[in-house]
């Protein structure tokens, strides 16, 4: 070997993944740390981050392997999960996931990295598809209105029952459920009922008529797969001024009557047998259809139709939109990320089948469901009647027959000991059903002969009547190329990371990298389903168990849950735990909850879910919260004071010196400290609140932890806390615990941890901790070369900013009248997604660039900020007029730029072109500025009829 050759070791480049992760290289990094006055990243974070709370050990992690190594580590533990064929239904079947949208959906950074639709003129694409989605949901109910989307179908079952204590007339609290819905959504409504105070009855369904209940649900068919005719319990639960929910499957209903056809008020159900894989049970998108009557109180996100400025149609969030950051603990619930992206999916299987074809996918279902019936029945095996896809079998040796399948390979229900439930599915086939008649002693010779000679076993009044997704979208793109390119034409109507930086203060908007998300779509992760035994999930606990390993080390805290699905999901089982703890020791009084004016809207909407009272502190003019007014408030509540929420950083992007003093005051008052962990990315290796006195905090795995976000989720918040609260993290399913369940799931969105396991397998403690510092860097450096153009509002020590920078632009606003909606709007002409705006201070604009970012798109960011500058000075200097300029009619569509006639005082090139660079690489925005106020005047949620469409053509 000659001598100064890089040695063997040299070679092997384990941290390889870290220089792909991180933007800036090392050289740029010492350029940029120029500009902002320091010799190197420990130096700027010494500056940066309060002695106090720095760690003094680096994370006790295995060190950086590369992608290669990363997923063969994966792959073992894949190969430790068993999948077998799934009988098992309880709210997840067995589906085809169309390979088409499998890979130009589920597989498409052009889908999975674009942030949730708050900025509507570069979100039409994803708007559209969640439109088909709603209209496909609203349509097969029979209800007026759907959302898109919920978290999963039992959350969904718990929105229901609020919304119909604030919808209903009634006078009572009681809620009455069915004894037959899904074990997992009574377990996350006692949850939910419990600190709701509301009274919840759980009881047969015969009993729900003479209730006296605010609301009743039930579901159809029910969990044991029975199609119960409801419509007299509707009739009478409606003349005692009360609420009917109806918990329901999408794909039955192309074959039943609808809830809405025999009196639903709101309909709640999950869409994942719509071509989205079980995933352990997660993430899916549920939804909830309702009366016209309730949009205004309903939760979840809503997609509208609206108009852009030059009168044509064009898609808005509607009416709760930020809803939390507005409304604050008066919210209609904290939900927040949803499951966007798995409803783009299940729309899309909708398009891609049409009505015929899932109707035909029903019908099969149905056929296979009923031959097996008539085969137990022939050979003297009690089933029950009137079922859609799930049979209920008695009269047998329940315990020899699921071993007995077991060894076959086949998962069934086991119901009560004494029962076994057998739900079949789109995927089941002839053989499926030959082998599970085998396994009661019942043979199949020939199945065609069973077929003709077998009934259906749909009740013969509740047969679906009306037709359903009549409109065009449904029954057009079914050839593959009309389908490919109906989906690549909404995505390139979108931004996404895959086109440029997307600045989002709060939101990390990092890298997710591809080798990341390879993993979620193995057969091994994908196709298991949540109460598969647990000898068979090996694989998924081995990685639970390591991930929580993983996710101590990043937080110093001591046990975790992955069960919540979303952050907010992640507030609320926190708050649980410490009220949960409090009543242990016999505090269960504590009801306090100090949070400062600066938090995320979710903590207080999140805070009131578990009953508590939310108390407002203040932020002090350098925007930190006030610690006076903290010390003052939790004296003076020190009798009833449960928690504090605080984010840290804090939302205005600083770390204030006074945490641990903070912690210390709400100790010494008998309250616990919550740590809203969104912001850990910039933490990551540098500190750990859990060792700096915080008790709990949820991670927002969707973001520090590269999850993608997926225009408006999935998520995963896992609840990390000290050993203290463990024994109040939330239950798994039949599990021990004395908090129930927050999600349908007991591990929540598994399918997708592999993602945050890859990363931090690949990156390491060495490479997450320069992770958090060169997102410190990033942020420091927007800052500073946007100093001289735009304050940066809040900053910390030494005038340094955390991991993001708010932008003041009120100065502007009230010179030129030039508002920070009008920069945001602007910086789309430039091809940028608009920084967060006015969270969490009105006309400002919030950036966190996160380390991902290259010093070559931070630059170009600079530029556009640093040119829309110099077009604010020119109305601020006369040169430009203050109405007629090219801010106030951002952002500018070709159809704008190119028309005939041009009357604008400024000219088209400055209206497209505003920077040369522009010219070779240029988004269009599909729309003009979309229209607020219109769209919530006029809340239209579903497909537009065809003629709004040719409108626009005219
Ligand atoms: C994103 C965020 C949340 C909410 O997380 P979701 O996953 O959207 O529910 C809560 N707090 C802060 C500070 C956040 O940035």
């Amino acid at each position: 070997m000659s001598q100064n050759a890089p040695t063997l070791r040299d070679l092997e480049h384990h941290d390889a993944f870290v220089a792909r992760h991180i933007g800036p290289n090392d050289a740029e990094m010492a350029q940029m740390l120029e500009v902002i006055g320091y010799d190197s990243l420990d130096a700027m974070t010494d500056a940066i981050v309060p002695g106090a709370i720095k760690s003094q050990q680096p994370m006790a992690l295995t060190g950086a392997v590369t992608e290669e190594e990363a997923l063969a580590r994966i792959r073992a533990m894949a190969d430790r999960n068993q999948v077998f064929r799934s009988f098992i239904g309880q709210g997840y079947y067995g589906t085809h996931v169309p390979a088409v949208i499998a890979r130009n959906i589920l597989e498409n950074p052009a889908w999975y990295t674009a942030y949730t639709p708050y900025q509507a003129e570069i979100s039409q694409g994803r708007m559209e598809a969640l439109l088909n989605f709603q209209t496909m949901v609203a349509d097969l109910t029979g209800m007026e209105i759907a959302n898109a989307s919920l978290l999963d179908e039992a959350t969904a079952a718990a929105e229901a029952m609020t919304l119909a204590k604030r919808s209903s007339k009634s006078k009572s609290n009681l809620f009455y459920v069915a004894d037959t819905v899904h074990p997992q959504t009574l377990e996350v409504l006692r949850t939910r009922a419990e600190s709701l105070d509301i009274d919840l009855q759980v009881g047969p369904i015969e009993k729900a008529i003479d209730a006296d209940s605010y609301g009743v649900l039930v579901q159809y068919p029910d969990t044991f797969g029975r199609i119960g005719d409801h419509a007299a319990l509707a009739e009478a639960v409606h003349a005692r001024k009360g609420v009917v929910a109806v918990a329901t499957d999408l794909l039955a209903l192309t074959l039943i009557a609808s809830p809405g056809s025999w009196g639903a008020d709101i309909v709640i159900g999950n869409s994942q047998r719509f071509g989205v894989p079980f995933g352990f049970g997660g993430p899916h998108a549920a939804w909830l259809a309702c009366r016209d009557a309730y949009k205004r109180s309903m939760p979840g996100r809503l997609i509208g139709i609206s108009v852009d400025a030059e009168g044509k149609l064009a898609y808005r969030l509607t009416l709760q939109t930020r809803e939390q950051h507005i409304r604050r603990e008066k919210a209609t619930s904290n939900i927040c990320t949803a499951q966007v992206l798995l409803a783009v999916m299940a729309g899309m299987y909708a398009v891609y089948h049409g009505p015929e074809g899932l109707t035909r996918i029903a019908r099969r279902t149905h056929r296979l469901a009923a031959i097996l019936a008539g085969a137990l029945r022939s050979a003297g095996v009690e089933v029950g009647k009137d079922f859609f896809d799930t049979l209920y079998v008695s009269g047998v040796d329940a315990e020899a027959v699921l071993a007995k399948a077991r060894e076959q390979h086949i998962n069934l229900r086991g119901i009560d000991g004494g029962h076994i439930g057998i739900s079949l599915d789109e995927t089941s086939t002839r053989e499926d059903v030959k082998a599970l008649a085998a396994l009661f002693g019942a043979r199949i010779d020939d199945i065609d002969t069973l077929d003709a000679s077998t009934d259906d076993a749909l009740p013969p009044q509740a047969q679906r009547q009306d037709a359903f997704l009549t409109h065009p979208v449904f029954n057009t793109h079914h050839s593959e190329t009309e389908l490919l390119r109906y989906m690549r034409t909404l995505a390139d109507k979108d931004l996404a990371l895959d086109r440029s930086m997307i600045p989002l203060g709060s939101c990390t908007m990092k890298l997710n990298a591809t080798a990341e998300m390879l993993p979620i779509t193995w057969p091994e992760f994908a196709n298991i389903h949540p109460l598969a035994p647990a000898e068979q999930t090996l694989g998924y606990k081995q990685l639970i168990d390591e991930l929580e390993a993983m996710l101590v080390q990043c937080t110093g805290y001591d046990s975790i849950s992955m069960q919540p699905n979303s952050g907010a999901q992640g507030e609320y089982a926190g708050l649980l735990a410490i009220a949960a703890y409090h009543r242990s020791r016999g505090e269960g009084h504590r009801h306090i909850c100090l949070i400062p004016e600066s938090a995320h809207g979710t903590n207080p909407a999140s805070a009131q879910m578990c009953g508590m009272k939310v108390v407002v502190t203040k932020c002090d003019a350098n925007g930190n919260v006030d610690l006076d007014d903290i010390r003052e408030k939790a004296a003076k509540h020190a009798n009833d004071l449960a928690a504090i929420m605080l984010t840290y950083p804090s939302t205005h992007g600083v770390f204030e010196e006074d945490v641990v003093a903070i912690c210390e005051t709400i100790h010494q008052h008998g309250g616990q400290v919550y740590t809203d962990g969104a912001n850990m990315n910039a933490l990551v290796g540098i500190a750990q609140p859990g060792k700096w006195g915080s008790d709990v905090s949820h991670l927002n795995l969707h973001k520090t932890f590269c999850i993608p976000h997926g225009g408006g989720g999935p998520g995963v918040g896992p609840c990390a806390v000290k050993s203290h609260l463990a024994p109040f993290l939330p239950r798994t399913l039949g599990g021990e615990g004395e908090v129930g369940m927050v999600s349908a799931a007991s591990y929540g969105s598994a399918s997708i941890l592999p993602i945050s396991w890859m990363y931090i397998a690949m990156m390491g403690p060495v490479g997450l901790r320069k992770a958090s510092q060169a997102a410190l860097l990033n942020a420091n450096y927007v800052s500073k070369r946007l100093a001289p153009y735009y304050k940066t509002l809040y900053t910390g020590r030494n005038g340094l900013v955390a991991h993001e920078c708010i932008l003041d632009l009120r100065p502007l606003e009230k010179s030129t009248g030039i508002s920070s909606e009008d920069v945001a709007k602007r910086l789309i002409d430039f091809g940028f997604h608009a920084p967060t705006l006015s969270f969490p201070v009105a006309g400002t604009l919030m950036v966190e660039p996160t380390e991902s970012e290259s010093l070559y798109e931070l630059d170009r960011f600079c530029d556009a900020m640093i040119q829309i500058h110099e077009e604010i000075t020119a109305i601020a200097d006369g040169k430009a007029d203050g109405e007629d300029n090219p801010l106030k009619h951002a952002p500018h569509t070709a159809t704008m730029v190119m028309a005939a006639e041009w009357t604008h005082g400024y000219s088209r090139e400055q209206a497209a072109f505003p920077l040369p660079v522009l010219k070779t690489h240029k988004y269009w925005p599909p729309v003009a500025r979309v229209d607020n106020v219109y769209g919530d005047k006029n809340v239209m949620c579903s497909c537009a009829p065809i003629e709004a469409y040719m409108d626009e053509d005219a």
